[in-house]
């Protein structure tokens, strides 16, 4: 961080500041605090006459790769409408969420990941700008090799996971690159 954003000096520095226990960015010109905290990413399962629909990648990072739908929470929403929004941008579909199924950390580059159980009300699997391609896969057709991130690999083995002792227990996972 170069500039202050709340008045524009350049007299940033980087230390604890009182009370505290981080180093956090502060403005020596007009004392703000500068406080970067972990963002966090919604999404779902979507479920569709027994099939998951995934979204094959149109955009980088993991270009390509399938992925459940999901995205940065925006201020002002809620995770729930959140993870409906991502889905409608990713997927095209309007769905009805149902619980929360799994949380998963990435402490190393500061995100969180909440993935609920959601069903499609409609399918449409025609492409987006987000995904060059939507599918329905059975649970036994899933493309593992072919996940974009970890956090999608998680929630998807857990919820088979869950399925096969017929439960609706909400998983807790992280990942430390
Ligand atoms: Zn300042």
């Amino acid at each position: 961080m170069k500039f202050c954003s709340n008045c524009g000096s350049d007299q940033i520095v980087f230390i604890i500041p009182k009370g505290d226990n981080n180093r956090r960015f502060v403005c020596n010109n007009c004392d703000t605090i500068f406080y970067h905290n972990p963002k966090i990413v919604v999404g779902c399962i979507p479920l569709y006459q027994g099939k998951i629909l995934l979204c094959r990648r149109a955009i980088q990072p993991r270009f390509g790769f399938w992925n459940l739908p999901g995205g940065y929470m925006e201020n002002g929403e809620t995770v729930e409408d959140g993870a409906k929004r991502e889905t409608q941008e990713e997927a095209n579909v309007e769905i009805t969420l149902h619980h929360l199924h799994s949380v998963f950390n990435l402490p190393t580059v500061n995100q969180v990941f909440l993935h609920f159980i959601a069903t499609v009300n409609k399918i449409d699997l025609s492409p987006t700008l987000e995904s060059s391609e939507l599918r329905l896969f059975e649970f036994e057709e899933i493309p593992w090799n072919e996940l974009a991130f970890h956090s999608n690999k998680f929630a998807l083995e857990t919820f088979l996971q869950n399925k096969e002792k017929k439960e609706t227990k909400v998983h807790i996972g992280s990942f430390w690159k």
